[in-house]
């Protein structure tokens, strides 16, 4: 007997990130279909797959009702802005996509009887108190604060998937991840990795916030995806964390950078943004026993080759 290829639904699809999963979750056999209302993603990201018959591509905003015929085995909810940048330029778009939309896309999982995952993220924690972060920890979030329309939602958008796992018996995925770079970020989405990048390509100023001493753990997306595969097909229902232990500050980071790209940048420090937390690091210990992951590529080797990526994407020198 022939066995039919299962489907997943990836909301957000066009994104950084999603774009990623839909390519590893085709490779690995599923088809694919992506909603996405590319408020903040971009159809270029999917370019590979459009031609694909096991690929749809579904412009659709998932705060509205979503209409998808037939069987569905998989809903994976990575809709949603994630650049503080981008998010602080669509506050409402931001907490509707991760209210309303967590809300539509587990209600097509619950209609579906599929499995749910939900892309949570390691600012649910805020400026942390506790460091480094473990899944156990609640957080320290100013809910009123600019930050607080992406961290709330998110926070939401937890609480309402494991009422959904409580009420409803579904079954859901939860992974909460820390700073992620790689391929097919867009240069201008405001985040350190590719600011510093482009601004070192193009011999400018790295702005670094602050004194430069908040710290980041930074992930390379092939880690990053292979995780959240892994956690997507084990059996584990409450949040992991998924991301890169070795932490750095950002302005080693921007050291780093200029020196991986033989820069004559000069660095210039700029206001640091309300809110900005001052640590983020997370503790994989869950991950690494539940789903054996933990990150293999290392900062040096994965800026290099997002460093590649950028020098070939002749939008460097747009701005
Ligand atoms: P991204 O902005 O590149 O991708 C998000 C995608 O969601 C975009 O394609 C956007 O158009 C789409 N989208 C937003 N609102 C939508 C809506 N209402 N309907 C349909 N599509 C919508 O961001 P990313 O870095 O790929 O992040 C993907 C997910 O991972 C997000 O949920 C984010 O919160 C989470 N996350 C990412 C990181 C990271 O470091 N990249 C860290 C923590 C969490
Ligand atoms: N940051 C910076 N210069 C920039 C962009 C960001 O110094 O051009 C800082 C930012 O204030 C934060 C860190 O780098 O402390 C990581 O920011 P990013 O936007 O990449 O992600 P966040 O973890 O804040 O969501």
């Amino acid at each position: 007997m022939v066995q039919r290829k299962k489907i997943a639904v990836i909301s957000g699809g066009a994104g950084f990130l999603g774009s990623h999963l839909c390519t590893t979750l085709i490779d690995k056999g599923l088809r694919v279909i992506c909603v996405d209302n590319l408020i903040t993603g971009e159809l270029k990201n999917i370019n590979h797959l459009l031609k694909l018959k096991d690929f749809l591509f579904l412009k659709h905003d998932v705060t509205k009702y979503i209409d998808i015929k037939g069987r569905i085995d998989y809903c994976l909810h990575l809709a949603s802005p994630a650049s503080p940048d981008d998010y602080l330029k669509f506050p409402i778009p931001t907490l509707k996509v991760g209210s309303l939309g967590t809300h539509n896309v587990l209600g097509l999982a619950k209609a579906k009887n599929a499995r749910f995952l939900l892309a949570s993220t390691s600012e649910i924690y805020g400026d942390p108190l506790e460091h480094p972060q473990k899944e156990s920890y609640w957080g320290n979030v100013n809910p009123v604060g600019p930050r607080g329309v992406y961290d709330e939602a998110k926070r939401f958008a937890e609480s309402i998937t494991l009422a959904y796992k409580r009420e409803h018996k579904l079954d859901v995925r939860i992974v909460r991840i820390f700073n992620t770079y790689g391929e097919r970020m867009r240069k201008n989405d405001g985040r350190a990795m590719p600011n510093f990048i482009n601004q070192a390509l193009t011999n400018k100023p790295l702005t670094v916030y602050g004194k430069g001493s908040h710290t980041r753990s930074f992930c390379y997306v092939s880690d990053l995806i292979n995780g959240m595969v892994k956690l997507l097909f084990c059996d584990y229902s409450l949040p992991v964390n998924i991301g890169n232990p070795n932490e750095i500050t950002i302005l080693g980071l921007a050291k780093l950078i200029i020196k991986l790209t033989n820069s004559k940048s000069k660095i210039v420090f700029r206001s640091l943004p309300q809110d900005d937390p001052k640590l983020r690091c997370p503790d994989i210990r869950l991950a690494k026993k539940i789903i054996h992951w933990q990150p293999v590529v290392s900062l040096e080797d994965g800026v290099k080759r997002t460093i590649k990526y950028f020098k070939q994407t002749n939008s460097i020198y747009e701005s």
